[in-house]
């Protein structure tokens, strides 16, 4: 079978595309005929050494495809369900795994970052990983698991975002920050959009953002606070880093929650406590999905309250250009790679 994949860390231009043999489903495993691979900061990351990986590597962590075959005692979707694969990798024991939260196993992991992913055209994944499409068509699918499901974790399960919020968005253009746009608006919220490039503003407001703020402006916190009528946003959803922390509780409101899900720039930063304190604000981290956030976003993308923007759609042997296209931030919601 064709995979694109790396045998070194490094570039872009580390990613080739290989003839390999093909994978065989092991014990509880499935094995998926892939249809379309979403794209993923986490895949730039592994590609370039942060994320160690097992060489030669595939990577490709948003998998929507069918069912060729189950491997010894696995219980899964029988041959030709079309299915979604939930990403993270957990051993289904733990106390976290015991108490619903997979997320936070001891032993978790990524599809196609501790395992071979979907830069390929077979993969094999835990069985029990897998979801029916129920209809969703497999490139819609294929965009909801890192981006939607991340962002429902965030906004929805963890800050619980309502029509009575004013929600800022960083990096709103981007895969999560579109998804985050849709998810912010399905729930009935107002969202201020931060793009750090103005012709962006259009397509962030075409997701339904209320209001274009331009993050590299220097008034940026005062924009914010202008158009909340001197309150602030009552969350706010970073997944920037270092770089938005400060601004990012400077433009909370009283009570305000800023739920956190990654980075994108350095890990550090500081932080006034007394505002945290006094003014009673709310940090919540959030990782990865659980079964449920993945659900949730599959059954609003089958009805299209939720929709993916397909930025690009590229064969595995563009798997460089895909990588490439995030780096520059040029990104305007979702890479897939089509098998
Ligand atoms: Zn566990």
């Amino acid at each position: 079978m064709k995979a694109a994949r790396y045998h070194s860390t490094g570039g872009p231009d580390v990613l080739v595309e290989d003839d390999i043999p093909e994978p065989k489903p092991v014990e509880g495993e499935a094995l998926v005929r892939v249809i379309a691979c979403g794209v993923n900061r986490i895949d730039v990351w592994a590609r370039g050494g942060r994320y160690k990986t097992t060489l030669p590597h595939i990577l490709g962590t948003d998998i929507a495809g069918e069912v060729v075959s189950l491997g010894p005692g696995a219980e899964g979707p029988e041959k030709g369900t079309k299915v979604l694969v939930r990403p993270i990798l957990s051993d289904g024991t733990c106390i976290y795994c015991r108490r619903g939260r997979p997320n936070l196993c001891v032993n978790r992991g990524f599809v196609g970052v501790a395992t071979d992913g979907g830069y390929a055209e077979l993969v094999r994944v835990p069985a029990a990983s897998l979801l029916p499409l129920d209809g969703v068509d497999a490139e819609v699918a294929a965009a909801l698991p890192v981006n939607f499901a991340t962002v429902w974790n965030a906004l929805v399960s963890k800050a619980s975002v309502g029509e009575q919020d004013t929600v800022l968005v960083w990096g709103a253009a981007g895969g999560l920050g579109h998804a985050a746009v849709q998810v912010a608006k399905h729930r009935g919220a107002k969202v201020i959009a931060a793009v750090g490039d103005a012709r962006k503003g259009d397509f962030v407001k075409a997701l339904g953002a209320d209001y274009v703020v331009d993050s590299r402006s220097r008034d940026f916190v005062e924009q914010v606070r202008s158009i909340t009528e001197g309150l602030g946003a009552s969350v706010v959803f970073d997944h920037v880093g270092g770089d938005t922390w400060t601004a990012s509780i400077d433009c909370l409101a009283r009570g305000g929650r800023m739920v956190v899900l990654g980075l994108t720039s350095g890990p550090k930063s500081e932080v006034d406590v007394r505002r945290v304190y006094q003014d009673e604000l709310e940090i919540l981290g959030a990782y990865g999905q659980t079964s449920e956030d993945l659900k949730a976003v599959l059954q609003l993308a089958k009805t299209g309250r939720l929709s993916p923007s397909i930025f690009r759609k590229l064969p595995l042997s563009s798997a460089k250009e895909a990588h490439e296209i995030i780096e520059s931030r040029e990104v305007q919601g979702k890479i897939l790679l089509l098998p």
